[in-house]
């Protein structure tokens, strides 16, 4: 990811691709992005939404 000239991150893209691919890594994180909070939280809510597209509540 290219970062601007100002040196912030762009803003993530976090829209599933065709409704069926879902993003995660820390770059995609609104809290902790560039860290390994963000890499893991980003796996956490990208699973979420993998359940919810098969219809499947989400734990927690
Ligand atoms: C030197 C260094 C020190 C750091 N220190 C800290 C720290 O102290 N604290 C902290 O919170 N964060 C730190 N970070 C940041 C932290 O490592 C990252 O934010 C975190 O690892 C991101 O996790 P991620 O799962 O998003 O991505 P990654 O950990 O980068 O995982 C992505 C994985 O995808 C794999 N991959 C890539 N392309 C493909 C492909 N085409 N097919 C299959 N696999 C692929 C890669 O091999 C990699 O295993 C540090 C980073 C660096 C470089």
């Amino acid at each position: 990811m290219r970062r601007r000239r100002n040196g912030a991150r762009p803003e993530p893209d976090r829209r599933p691709y065709e409704d069926n691919t879902h993003f995660a890594g820390e770059y995609t994180s609104e809290v902790a992005q560039g860290y390994m909070e963000g890499g893991a939280g980003s796996g956490v809510r990208a699973a979420d939404e993998v359940l919810v597209d098969l219809g499947v509540t989400p734990a927690g």
